[in-house]
């Protein structure tokens, strides 16, 4: 089962990661977008750290609720908003429990994905971070390590795709070729809950 602790690690270690890729991120965010992708995060993670330590809250639903209020209230751009809407509804999904299993973490994350998806009116495939999330959800209820590779292969997969949406999509054709900051990033979220998750693989 995933305590409370559980979920404390994958939020530390998605900070500690977004700070790592920072200049990445915002790297990837220049020739497709507005070059702040990674200062954003870095900006709303640190403030995720700062408010668990603070609040201490006591079950894996409410470390989400808490940490996306704190993503929706801290980060301007596009993705604060939208990362948020996914811990915060993956958090509310997995209601009090005081212990929730990797199945029920799979079933409360797709519901996160779902929401962002409703929130930004993406889909699959225009090039925006649900190419990385709604593989990895699929593969969660394998591995948490499926669930990583399958998030790092579907940010790889946004190279050749064409932006719908978000300011990428602005530049049409011409944001062929790059890859999407927002996929990058959820795959490094993805890696940090398999990070978590080491040790604590359940048999299914
Ligand atoms: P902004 O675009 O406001 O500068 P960021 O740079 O922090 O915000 O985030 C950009 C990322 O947000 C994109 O790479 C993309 O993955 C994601 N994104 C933008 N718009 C949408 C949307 N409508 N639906 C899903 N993801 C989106
Ligand atoms: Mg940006």
């Amino acid at each position: 089962m995933l305590d409370t602790g559980f979920f404390l690690r994958w939020m530390h270690a998605s900070a500690v990661a977004v700070d790592r890729e920072a200049a990445h991120l915002t790297e990837l965010d220049s020739p497709i977008g507005d070059a702040d992708h990674g200062t954003n995060l870095q900006r709303g993670f640190a403030a995720v750290t700062a408010v668990l330590e603070k609040d201490a809250p006591d079950t894996p639903g409410a470390v989400l609720v808490l940490s996306g209020r704190q993503l929706i209230s801290t980060v301007g751009g596009a993705s604060g908003p939208l990362y948020g809407t996914l811990l915060r509804r993956t958090g509310k999904a997995l209601g009090e429990a005081a212990e929730v299993s990797q199945q029920q973490l799979a079933e409360a994350l797709r519901a996160g994905v779902t929401a962002v998806a409703q929130l930004g009116g993406a889909q699959a495939g225009d090039k925006t971070m649900l190419d990385a999330l709604e593989p990895a959800v699929e593969a969660l209820g394998e591995s948490f390590s499926a669930a990583r590779e399958a998030a790092e292969q579907g940010a790889l997969a946004t190279v050749p795709m064409l932006a719908r949406k978000g300011r990428a999509s602005y530049l049409g054709e011409r944001s062929i070729g790059h890859q999407d900051p927002g996929a990058t990033s959820s795959a490094l979220l993805m890696a940090a809950l398999a990070e978590a998750g080491a040790g604590v693989e359940e048999a299914s």
